[in-house]
Order: C-alpha cells, then sequence, then structure tokens
C-alpha cells in the first residue's frame, strides 16, 4: 500500500519530511456507470430511510407510545416496531453493535472498504452537499475557475445559494435525529410555536452544524485523517479480498493517443486523467493500493467510459483482488476466493450472533423480571404471635405491551405466611399483583415463620408467575438474629 499522506511527504532533501500539509481542495468530477449507478440508488434508500422513519406509526396500544423507532430518553427505553428493549437489557445493545460489526469485518474481508465507498453517512452526507455543490456551480471545471475568480454578484449569488442549502439540508439531518428521541409530531408542533425546549435545539443546532461542516468542508478529511475504522481496516483484508486496482500490466506504458495510432508496444493508458479528477480523495489510483482509497469505484466507472471511447476493452481499473495481480504478472490463472478462512470466520460468526439476537429479540426476551430486596433494618421483627417477620421490598418489571397479574410464591420456609402490601393496604398472597403494560411496580412484602420453622440464616425462593405465562425467580434468605 502506497502511503501518500502529504504530512510525511518529503520535503527538502532525503530524510526531511514536513509534518503538516495545507488542505488542498477537491473538486470531484461528474462521472456516470454502474457505481454512480449503486451509489445513487444507496444514497437514495439510506436518506430516505433516515428522513422519513421517525414518521413511521406504529400501534402499541394505549400504554405506549406510537412511533415505530424511538429512543424515549425520558423512559429510558429503546423502540423498534414490536421491540421494546428497557435498561436492563443493555447486553442486547452490545449484541447488536457485535453483530454490526462482525458485518463491518465481513463485508471489508469480502470488498475492501465497500462501507467507507457507499453506505458510511460520511461518504453520503458529502455526496449529497457534491451534488448541490454541482448543481449550482457547475462540474469540476467550473467550480475550479469559480473558486479562482474575483468576487462579483453571480459568484456571491451562486456562493450564498449554496451554502443556504447547505443550511437548510443540515438542519434537516440535525432535525431529523432529534426525531428518532422524542415523538416527532410533538417537535415539530413546539418548534412551529416556538415552544422547543432548550435540550432538543441545543442538538438540532449542534448536528447542523457539524452536519454543514463535516459534509460541506472536511469530507474527505474525515475519511483519511479522523475516522479510526480507515486505520485499522487493512488488518481484516488480505490479497483475496476486492480492492479498486489499476491493471498496471495492461496500462502501461501509458500515454497520450489520437485516433488511428497504433496500439503496439504502449499500454493502454492513455493519460487523461479522468480517474484522478472523479476521485473523491483526490488521489491517483495508478500510483498502486493508497489508504485513503475508499473503494467507491467511480474511478473504475471513469476509466470504462474513456475505455468505451478509444475502443479498448474496459476493466483497466477495476474491482481485482491482490492476488490476481500477482498471477497476471506471473502469467498463472485467477481466481475469486470468496470461502477462505478469513471469511469464513467472519461470516459464521455473524450468523451465529445474527440467530442469538434474532431469537432474544423475537422469541426468547424475559417479559417479566422480579428483584428482592431484603430490609436489613431492622433484620427481623419478633411478633406477638411469637412469629418471626423479615420485610422485603419487590420490584416487579412487566415490559409486556398488557396489563399482567402476578401470583407470588416462597418456598424455603415450612408454613411462613406470606403477605404483599399493595400500596398502604394489607393483602393475603393469593390476591393477584395487577401491573400495567410497560411499567414498574414495587411492594413490600412481609415473610412471618411460625417459630422453631426456621434457622438463624434461611434460602429462601420468591417465584412470580404473570398471567401472560411469563414467570421470574429470586433467591433470597430469611435472616434470624
Ligand atoms: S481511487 Fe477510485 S475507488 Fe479509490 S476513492 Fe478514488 S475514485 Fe474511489
Ligand atoms: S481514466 Fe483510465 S485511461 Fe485515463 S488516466 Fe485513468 S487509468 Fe488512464
Amino acid at each position: 500500500m502506497t502511503d501518500q499522506n502529504p504530512h510525511l511527504s518529503e520535503a527538502n532533501g532525503e530524510g526531511s519530511f514536513q509534518l503538516y500539509a495545507a488542505h488542498k481542495k477537491i473538486y470531484p468530477a461528474r462521472v456516470k456507470g454502474l457505481y454512480r449507478n449503486l451509489k445513487w440508488l444507496l444514497m437514495a434508500v439510506l436518506l430516505g430511510i433516515y428522513y422519513l422513519l421517525p414518521w413511521v406509526r406504529f400501534d402499541r396500544g394505549p400504554n405506549a407510545p406510537d412511533q415505530a423507532v424511538l429512543v424515549d430518553t425520558l423512559n429510558r427505553k429503546f423502540y423498534f416496531f414490536s421491540i421494546e428493549i428497557w435498561p436492563q437489557e443493555v447486553i442486547l445493545f452490545v449484541g447488536l453493535l457485535v453483530c454490526g460489526a462482525l458485518a463491518l469485518f465481513f463485508a471489508t474481508s469480502l470488498a475492501g472498504r465497500v462501507w467507507c465507498g457507499y453506505a458510511c453517512p460520511q461518504t453520503v452526507w458529502t455526496d449529497l452537499f457534491v451534488m448541490v455543490e454541482r448543481w449550482i456551480e457547475g462540474d469540476r471545471v467550473k467550480r475550479l475557475k469559480l473558486d479562482q475568480a474575483k468576487w462579483t454578484t453571480k459568484k456571491v449569488f451562486k456562493k450564498t445559494t449554496k451554502h443556504s442549502l447547505w443550511i437548510l439540508i443540515s438542519l434537516a439531518t440535525g432535525g431529523a435525529w432529534v426525531f428518532y428521541f422524542v415523538d416527532a409530531p410533538t417537535l415539530v408542533n413546539q418548534i412551529m410555536h416556538l415552544e422547543i425546549g432548550f435540550t432538543p435545539l441545543f442538538w438540532i443546532l449542534f448536528l447542523t452544524g457539524t452536519t454543514y461542516l463535516l459534509a460541506g468542508f472536511a469530507r474527505e478529511q474525515v475519511c483519511t485523517y479522523m475516522c479510526p475504522y480507515a486505520r485499522f481496516q487493512g488488518a481484516m483484508f488480505d490479497n483475496h479480498s476486492l480492492i479498486v486496482a489499476y491493471d498496471e500490466q495492461r496500462g502501461e506504458t501509458r500515454g497520450k493517443h489520437k485516433k488511428g495510432d497504433s496500439w503496439d508496444n504502449r499500454g493502454d493508458c492513455v493519460d487523461c486523467h479522468r480517474c484522478v479528477a472523479v476521485c473523491p480523495v483526490g488521489i491517483d489510483i495508478r500510483d498502486g493500493q493508497q489508504y485513503q482509497c475508499i473503494n467507491c469505484g467511480l474511478c473504475v466507472d471513469a476509466c470504462n467510459e474513456i475505455m468505451d471511447k478509444v475502443e479498448r476493452p474496459r476493466g483497466l481499473i477495476k474491482y481485482d483482488t491482490l492476488h490476481n495481480a500477482v498471477a497476471r504478472s506471473r502469467g498463472h490463472l485467477e481466481k475469486v476466493d470468496l470461502l477462505r478462512s478469513r471469511t469464513l470466520i467472519y461470516g459464521t460468526l455473524l450468523v451465529i450472533f445474527s440467530a442469538i439476537m434474532v431469537y432474544f429479540l423475537a422469541i426468547g426476551r424475559q417479559l417479566v423480571e422480579l428483584n428482592v430486596i431484603h430490609q436489613r433494618n431492622p433484620l427481623a421483627i419478633k411478633l406477638s404471635t411469637g412469629e418471626l417477620r423479615n420485610t422485603y421490598t419487590i420490584r416487579i418489571v412487566n415490559k409486556d405491551t398488557q396489563n399482567v397479574s402476578f401470583k407470588l410464591s416462597v418456598e424455603g420456609i415450612n408454613n411462613a405466611h406470606v403477605t404483599v402490601m399493595h400500596a398502604a393496604e394489607r393483602k393475603d398472597i393469593n390476591e393477584p399483583i395487577l401491573v400495567p403494560a410497560s411499567k414498574v411496580r414495587t411492594h413490600k412484602v412481609f415473610v412471618d415463620a411460625p417459630k422453631g420453622s426456621f434457622k438463624k440464616q434461611n434460602d429462601v425462593r420468591f417465584t412470580l408467575i404473570g398471567s401472560n405465562g411469563q414467570s421470574d425467580v429470586y433467591e433470597s434468605v430469611f435472616l434470624a438474629p
């Protein structure tokens, strides 16, 4: 891999390096082709999902919000259609993150930085901003000339229009993000009536600012200098991973070519620099594999356009593997090896973790949770009847979307008498404990044991069974002073 980091570029003579290089603005040119179309399609799908998802409604019954995807910070719950994740289930988030990371590793081992080139938010929003820039200021050469030109009314108008549109997109992006954390129609209503609270306003403005700066100005520098994934992804691909590569053997010796000239004793590269002009990170893929390359395939489209024009076969730049590049140069057979240890390991782990997550989210999720806290002060009370009483606080979490009646039982001490306090009212153990949908209830519980039925320390087990068939148990102790 060629290191073309300008910060480490050789300056004046051997061993002398500049640690700083000024940013050079990149003016990616318009290109048409398969990979560009794929990027447009993905961009439309991803942006569509991002902006529209907070407006999708999902009926969870009368006691729950009807926004399909909602991070309810107030009640500390995450809703995703029929899935409702409680704070106690943070492990599920960890599982989802692990699945996401494994999917990324798997995709990288197959096709290098495709995530960076096609689906990363930084790439998608930069593409959108460049598209707006192109609409208003024109393609590469026109933009270059406009930036070098003196300030005129026309230039001020174009720049103002572009930045206004960028700010509007940024505002919509920041706003959409906040809609995932509050009820979207309610927040819009608050915004319309200038009643928005400080926290949502702060986040909308903060995200508007970061979107404007990162997609409008920082662009490829985020991928090159800021993103940690760009730095360690090299460890995830090998000689058989698909990367965008220039076929040096076929392309060299490069040089200008006029129609009708012979192609003998020369390469197919006509040195038109079209592949460099379209590159969003501003590199020349003909210099070899470089860490700045995000595998977007735009130089493939650009070079294919040129090859069609000069009537040479397509694929001078293409998705290729390092293995095949070496095989070609040695006259060996090329092959695409998808099933290799790296892809098999990542793929298998991804399937296993995804299956576990699907099981826990769809079938095996515990909808009831019981916690029992033994009251320490006093540890036990001797009643006038001669019985010994221990007091507990039970906490019942009903994660179901329906109201549930629970029955509590206690095992471990013979003939123990159990009383559940419902608010200030004392009720018998047989009285069901009603917990509304998606709610938590706490109750005081007395366990009274007859004289002679207990030791100094006794293990007891509380069992909670719900009318929805869900149950939970909690091991505790019954103590004598
Ligand atoms: S070199 Fe090609 S694949 Fe790599 S970032 Fe530039 S245009 Fe995209
Ligand atoms: S686009 Fe193709 S022909 Fe033109 S410079 Fe790049 S590799 Fe050579």
